[in-house]
């Protein structure tokens, strides 16, 4: 009879955290306890009244509720044992977590953790946006929650600020419950998301505004105007509210104060290429390791996480010697964060995820003990993925380091 509660703790119900619970389970690893703080898994794909989800991992489109119930029948499928209105407060150093349901706050141990917690768009207050408080101001998980969950629409005619997938996720929302968005702006000088994705605002006749920022918000109990700055000159727009998108950042408030360690770069946990912390008794996978992703890559990094955690159950936790990825500007972030030296035959990446900051033309390489091993060249876009193969010597060199070289 094992001491713990469970063989693995998965901390987190969305894709990624349904996604290893089942691969655990797949794996043979036998007590496998998904926890989730909301009433039912799924995660962010549960608010979500549009598609895709699930083309890869399923062989059919989903739309995001509908997607939620499959992860939810898939899960009860695989024995997994599902704790809804679980919410993790506490990561412990030996691997047990503190968690609050609406009836008790117990200890659960396991031999490892996987969280798998996502990412969040950055609210309001984390923008610095300046001006009156009032209602209205939303980001566009909370006006799908508001929709899906409560009916409630809080504007008709709000502004939208940001142009990533997910703003056009905002566009078509608004479109499909009656609102009428006044414009949509964009600080950068080009839109993030791709085109053709772009042109659908501006198809659909909302005036699109790049190099534009929200400098105000006016209005005591509900909005009632924006002023925004472009090229220099200030406007005032008419509008009832504000929709503020992406500028996704990991769920952080968990690992910030464990032991697993926090990449500058991309704000998640420390990750090695088995997806395993600092305190090797824990992983993660998905959106917590870098904002954001589609719901089917979260899906597989959890199953590919998942395999490497089956593995490393069958030895002691042992984290070993590992050496950092170290990074130029401006390139944003690198994952996984570390490699370690020793172990398992099959990394959970096979390669090194990268982020820009912003748009720029140039020269990326991969230097291995100072010896370049990968290298290309063009204009790389923020918010959008470059995949690097991770050699198979790097995990035992010295230094492992992404140069930039700008280029005209
Ligand atoms: C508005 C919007 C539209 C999107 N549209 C699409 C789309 O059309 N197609 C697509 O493929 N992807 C889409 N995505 C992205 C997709 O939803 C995500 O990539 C996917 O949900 C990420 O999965 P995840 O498991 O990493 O995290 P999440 O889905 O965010 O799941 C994290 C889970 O962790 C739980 N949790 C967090 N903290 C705790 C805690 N302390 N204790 C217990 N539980 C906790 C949360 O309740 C949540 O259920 C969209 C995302 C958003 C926000």
């Amino acid at each position: 009879m094992s001491a713990f509660d469970a063989d693995v703790l998965v901390g987190g119900g969305g894709p990624s955290g349904v996604a290893a619970a089942i691969e655990l389970r797949r794996q043979g690893t036998k007590r496998v306890v998904l926890l989730d703080r909301e009433p039912a898994l799924g995660g962010a794909t549960r608010h979500c009244s549009h598609s895709p989800f699930g083309m890869i991992e399923f062989g059919r489109v989903y739309f995001g509720a509908a997607y939620g119930r499959k992860l939810t029948r898939e899960a009860e499928k695989a024995g997994i044992e599902i704790r809804t209105g679980h919410s993790v407060v506490e990561l412990a150093d030996d691997g047990s977590l503190l968690v609050a349901s609406g009836r008790c706050l117990e200890r659960l141990t396991a031999q490892r953790v996987v969280v798998t917690t996502g990412a969040r768009e950055k609210p309001r207050s984390a923008r610095l946006i300046s001006g009156d408080r009032p209602i209205g101001v939303v980001t566009t998980g909370t006006l799908q929650s508001y929709l899906a969950f409560h009916g409630l629409l809080p504007f008709q005619r709000p502004l939208i600020v940001g142009s990533e997938l997910v703003s056009l996720s905002a566009v078509l929302t608004c479109l499909t419950h009656g609102a009428r968005p006044v414009a949509m702006i964009e600080p950068r000088a080009h839109a993030v998301a791709r085109a053709p994705l772009t042109w659908f605002p501006t198809v659909m006749g909302i005036p699109f505004h790049r190099g534009a920022d929200l400098v105000d918000i006016i209005g005591r109990t509900r909005v009632e105007a924006v002023t925004i700055r472009k090229h220099g000159a200030t406007e005032t727009l008419a509008c009832d509210g504000v929709l503020l998108t992406g500028q996704f950042t990991p769920e952080s408030a968990l690992f910030l104060q464990s032991s697993m360690g926090v990449d500058q770069g991309s704000a998640g946990p420390v990750v090695d290429q088995y997806g395993r912390s600092l305190n090797p008794r824990y992983f993660a996978a998905g959106n917590v390791l870098r904002a954001v992703e589609t719901g089917g890559w979260a899906y597989r990094e959890g199953r590919a996480i998942a395999k490497a955690v089956a593995d490393d159950l069958r030895r002691e936790p042992d984290a070993g010697a590992a050496v950092p990825v170290t990074f130029d500007a401006p390139i944003k972030l690198v994952v996984p964060n570390i490699l370690r030296r020793a172990s398992a035959p099959s990394p959970a990446f096979r390669h090194f995820q990268l982020r820009v900051l912003q748009r720029v033309r140039g020269r990326l390489s991969l230097e291995v003990d100072g010896q370049a091993v990968w290298q290309a060249g063009g204009t790389w876009m923020p918010e959008r993925r470059v995949l690097v193969p991770i050699p198979p010597a790097a995990p035992q060199a010295q230094h492992v380091h992404f140069r930039f070289r700008e280029e005209e």
